[in-house]
Formats: structure tokens, sequence, C-alpha cells
């Protein structure tokens, strides 16, 4: 409950032959939270449905059975937390704490774009928890499309460079999961 987890998912909940385009054997592995001691980051990408959020909460579970301090976020929930902090003089303080977890959970990146303002207290959390603390990310968006999340080209490579530098990237193609049934009953017929 204290890491705001939206739902329960786990990695034995999940039917990797659905989608092979996930790599069964090194998402296992991640469950072994070594990149958690390492402070690397995890990046999910791709298209609804594939399995970015159950994933990210499966690992951050796994994460919380081992006592980890573990948070669990929305992109824009978060970068509304930082303009409001920023607002009201607790901007440091909120990065600090942000600071502290071992692994904190973005979840949702992309799908509505970030002012400049929220750019750059974003930055300044990427920056916060570089090579200190893991983050998982999930986004709907290629690399390529960061600059327009983030309304600024440089920032988003300046944020990508810190991400990516110790990362594991998991790049999911293949179909919804949510809409399995109705696209198998539409190409059965
Ligand atoms: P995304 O975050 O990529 O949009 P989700 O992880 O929210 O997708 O998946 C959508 C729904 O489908 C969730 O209820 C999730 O648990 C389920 N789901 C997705 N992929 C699988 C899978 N391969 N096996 C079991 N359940 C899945
Ligand atoms: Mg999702």
């Amino acid at each position: 409950a204290k890491a705001k987890f939206p739902q329960i998912k786990t990695i034995e909940g999940f039917d990797f032959s659905f989608q092979p385009s996930i790599p069964e054997a090194f998402i296992k592995e991640l469950a072994e939270l070594s990149f958690i001691g390492k402070a690397e980051n995890v990046l999910f990408l791709g298209p609804p449905g594939v399995g970015k959020t159950h994933l990210s909460i499966a690992l951050g579970l796994k994460a919380c059975e081992k006592r980890k301090r573990v948070l669990f976020t929305y992109a824009n929930e978060l970068i509304e937390q930082l303009m409001a902090a920023r607002v009201n003089g607790s901007f440091g303080k909120k990065l600090q704490i942000l600071g502290r977890l071992e692994l904190l959970i973005i979840d949702e990146l992309g799908y509505l774009p970030i002012n400049k303002e929220g750019a750059n207290l974003f930055f300044q959390l990427i920056s916060k928890r570089y090579e200190k603390g893991s983050i998982i990310i999930s986004s709907n968006k290629p690399f390529e499309e960061w600059g327009e999340i983030f309304c600024d080209d440089v920032i988003a490579s300046a944020i990508l460079d810190r991400l990516l530098h110790h990362s594991h990237i998991i790049a999911i193609n293949g179909p919804s999961y949510r809409t399995k049934e109705k696209m198998g009953a539409t190409s059965n017929n």
C-alpha cells in the first residue's frame, strides 16, 4: 500500500507466450533485482496494452517483498507534484524524498505533453537519482519523440543521456492484451 501500486500484478501471472517480443528470461533475471543494487534503470517502450504497467508493478512488488523503498507514480501526477512543490517552496524536500527511494516507477510517460517548467523539474529529479537509485519508466513513445513529450529537444536529450547510461531497454511490439478477444473474434471470421 505504501508503494501505491494501482493494482497487484505478478511475473507469475504474465503470459509471456502472448508477447514473444518480451525476453522472458531477462525479465525473470530483472526480477532478482540486482539492477536495484547497481542503481540501473529499466525502460519499457511500446504501444498500449502490451504489458508495460503489468511488468513495472510486478518488478516493484518483488522489490517490496525484499523490503526495498519503492514508489509507483504516473508521469503526469509526478510532474504535477513537482510543480506544486516548486510553488510552495518544498521542491528541495520533495527531491530529497524521491531521491531516497531505491526504486521509483514512473508510468505512462508520453501520453500527455510536459511543459518546459515540468521538464526542467523532471530533469532535476533524474539527475538527483543518477547512479544513486533505480528508475523504471514506461512510455508509448520511442526516444526520438521524447523531445515532443518535453516540448524541448535539449532537455529531452539531457534526460535520456542520464537515464540510458546504466539501463536496460525492453522494446515491446505486439498486440494489445486488452483487445485480444475482440481482435481474435474479428480475425477468425
Ligand atoms: P500497458 O501498460 O502496456 O498499456 P498493461 O500492462 O496495463 O499494458 O496491460 C493491460 C492489461 O492486460 C492489464 O490488465 C495486464 O495485466 C494485462 N496483460 C497485458 N499483457 C499481458 C500478458 N502478456 N499476460 C497477462 N496479462 C497481460
Ligand atoms: Mg500502462
